[in-house]
């Protein structure tokens, strides 16, 4: 099999976080977070990535910063894949001024996650507030490397929705990814903060109101994944289909490698 054209690893399934939204899918399926694939593992798939001609590769988690060989995987990535587009999503708990420039010097783009201002910590599991996370932020787009942003909308943030566009807007975002909690993963277990197609439009509408800051921005639409066709599948279809679904490039052009070193097609399904 030859890997697709766009790849993410899931190098851990460890993290510091505790979101209850959190869309992991070993929260469901243990056996895809561990054990573990250690560095010479994933040095072989980044092997497979450039002998297939990978194109881009995102590499996340759980909290990718918590590796302790990510920078030897990191470099060995861009080594073997000098010309491909590498990025990195972190929570930003351990992200610092020298790391990003250490990421600049490796032409390795960042991407983290806001999840709430007055409840970001309800919405991350920690007693951590926004403030750092934004000072982040606005220090990247300084130093010329800006961070992408997403946010994931849900009953309990969906009050400061618009604020929370704003604040990651001016804060020198290179761009905002916003999506409503998909019911996946541990947010399964939260079925309480999963919002209704309406309360999304209406999110969707109030964010395109806003005035044009010039940072660009796109919706992530989905509330469950249809590639999915396991047990809670069913109910998950019924209650959240979306009637404008159009199929997504899983298992087209894209793949996933999770923690423990098995490939799947899709992000949110096995
Ligand atoms: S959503 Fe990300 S930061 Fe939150 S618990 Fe899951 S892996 Fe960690």
């Amino acid at each position: 099999m030859r890997f697709p054209r766009h790849m993410t690893l899931e190098l851990t399934a460890k993290c510091n976080f505790r979101c209850p939204y959190c869309y992991c899918l070993w929260h469901e399926f243990p056996q895809i977070g561990k054990p573990e694939l250690d560095t010479a593992g994933w040095k072989a798939i980044l092997d497979t990535c450039a002998s297939d001609g990978v194109e881009d590769i995102l590499f996340t988690g759980g909290e990718t910063l918590m590796h302790p060989d990510l920078f030897p995987i990191l470099s060995y990535a861009r080594r073997r894949l000098p010309r491909a587009a590498l990025s990195l999503f972190t929570n930003a708990s351990l992200l610092d001024e020298s790391l990003i420039k250490r990421f600049k010097r490796q032409r390795i783009r960042l991407a983290t996650s806001l999840q709430g201002l007055a409840t970001y910590g309800a919405m991350t599991g920690t007693r951590r507030t926004f403030r750092r996370l934004l000072v982040l932020v606005a220090r990247a787009g300084e130093l010329h490397w800006p961070i992408s942003v997403s946010m994931t909308i849900t009953k309990a943030n969906l009050h400061e929705a618009t604020d929370m566009f704003a604040a990651a807007a001016l804060s020198g975002a290179a761009s905002i990814l916003v999506g409503p909690m998909m019911a996946g993963g541990r947010a399964l277990a939260h079925p309480e903060l999963m919002l209704s197609r309406a309360e999304w439009n209406a999110t969707k509408d109030a964010i395109r109101a806003l005035p044009d800051c010039g940072v660009p921005f796109t919706f992530c639409d989905e509330f469950f994944c249809e590639c999915r066709n396991d047990q809670p599948a069913a109910r998950l279809r019924r209650k959240w289909r979306d009637p404008n679904h159009k199929p997504c490039p899983a298992g087209r052009d894209f793949g996933v490698i999770g923690p423990a070193g098995h490939f799947r097609s899709c992000l949110h399904c096995g």
